[in-house]
């Protein structure tokens, strides 16, 4: 698969502050990726380096794999990572006629975007009579008249409204259906679980995670269980079961083994059974990604 974007061992320091911590991770093309951390955890930072706008402090990032140079690359980029800003008393498709003057780009598209955006309709309409949800879908728009190979976002839903939000999400899908790469950041789980196919785990600068977002939620999950008074003999078995990766105690005594394969409740239950253990209690979990997320960039 082809590679848009590869960041090596990337850092930034503002001072102190330590915002981009030898960050390292690939973006491929038709795939949906999502930064994810949460606030200062540097992901905007990353986004200007790449975008050539904050100078990294050392490391290195390289698009289209370095076949052409930095300035000619972003031509092929499409990018939003500041507040939507246009001329108020101009309408959409005016203020989209002057982005294409000004980046020197064909304005034959225009319609075909405000159309990608839902807002066809509303082309002659002043910008300063908009909802922030249609400046933000504006702002998209905009990005997408080069016909960029990927679109990058920052936090592309702050500050909307649940309908604005619900329709920035169907519209960044729409986007990559149609075959566009898309690099968003953002500090909802909840985004990125339903829009990326992809996510990045950053915390203060750090990344905790790179994979799949389906797989982090297909973790193999743990097993609640507990016995009427046999739970020391429990805890030796399973802790020779292979499956279970790791067993505590909880303060109710409940105990919880983490599974590094599929095990199913009734081979645990028979296993155990057969080594005459009787359990009063059994309950498979999975931890969303919300809990995964919450471990991951919990203070360690
Ligand atoms: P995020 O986008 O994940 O919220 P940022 O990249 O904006 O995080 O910030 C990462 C860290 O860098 C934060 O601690 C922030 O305060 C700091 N930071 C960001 N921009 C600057 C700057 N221009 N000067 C000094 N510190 C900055
Ligand atoms: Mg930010």
């Amino acid at each position: 698969m082809e590679t848009i974007l590869s960041l090596k061992n990337l850092d930034k320091k503002y001072g102190p502050v330590h915002a981009v911590n030898n960050l390292s991770f690939e973006i491929k093309k038709g795939n949906v990726y999502g930064i994810l951390g949460p606030n200062g955890s540097g992901k905007s930072t990353t986004l200007g380096i790449i975008l050539n706008v904050v100078n990294r402090t050392s490391g290195e990032f390289s698009w289209f794999n370095g076949n052409l140079s930095t300035h000619e690359a972003l031509k092929k980029v499409g990018a939003i990572i500041e507040r939507p800003n246009f001329y108020p008393y101009m309408t959409a498709a005016q203020n989209l006629k002057l982005v294409c003057k000004i980046k020197g780009v064909s304005q034959d598209n225009i319609n075909e975007k405000l159309k990608t955006v839902n807002l066809y309709e509303r082309r002659d309409s002043k910008f300063k009579t908009f909802s922030l949800g249609m400046k933000q879908r504006l702002a998209i728009a905009s990005a997408l008249l080069n016909n960029p190979e990927i679109l990058i976002l920052d936090e592309p839903t702050n500050g909307l409204d649940p309908q604005g939000i619900h329709e920035i999400r169907q519209i960044i899908k729409k986007i990559a259906s149609n075959g566009t790469t898309i690099l968003l950041a953002s500090h909802l789980l909840d985004e990125v679980e339903k829009v990326c196919s992809h996510v990045v785990v950053i915390r203060k600068g750090v990344k905790l995670y790179e994979g799949r977002t389906d797989e982090i939620t297909a973790s193999h999950g743990f097993l609640d269980l507990n016995t009427k008074d046999q739970n020391e003999a429990l805890i030796a078995i399973l802790n020779e079961f292979d499956g279970v990766s790791s067993v505590k105690t909880e303060l109710d005594g409940m105990l919880i083994a983490t599974l590094n394969r599929n095990v199913s409740a009734s081979e645990i239950n028979k296993f155990l059974f057969d080594k005459n253990i009787v359990l009063t209690h059994l309950v498979k979990r999975k931890p969303s990604l919300e809990q995964q997320f919450l471990t991951l960039t919990n203070d360690k």
